[in-house]
């Protein structure tokens, strides 16, 4: 099934020119016990609904972005940057770092 995602960046494109990262999830405190470490890897909320996902521009301009997707009929209702939040960065490896501050 094809849908068109509007990047933030980009506009509206066919959803075959990005990655799925999954659904957002909210990082454990600093040293969480093994459950909550474990809830936080494996286990998702998987609603039928409107859920924030994180997606990836692999074909465009390769950036990561958040969207808010309706999960029973594709229907992307907002898409935009990530805030500058450590509870919600991207996920995986393509996850762009951060620049280092030049020493002055
Ligand atoms: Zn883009």
């Amino acid at each position: 099934m094809s849908f068109l995602i509007p990047c933030p960046n980009c506009g509206s494109r066919d959803v075959n020119e990005f990655a799925y990262g999954g659904e957002i999830a909210v990082r454990p405190e600093a040293r969480p016990n093994v459950r909550e470490l474990g809830s936080y890897l494996y286990f998702r909320r998987n609603v039928a609904g409107v859920q924030r996902e994180w997606w990836f521009h692999r074909l465009g301009c390769e950036a990561w972005f958040q969207a808010e997707r309706d999960t029973r009929t594709n229907e992307v209702l907002l898409t935009e940057r990530p805030r500058a939040s450590r509870d919600e960065a991207p996920p995986g490896p393509e996850a762009p770092a951060l620049p280092d501050t030049p020493a002055v």
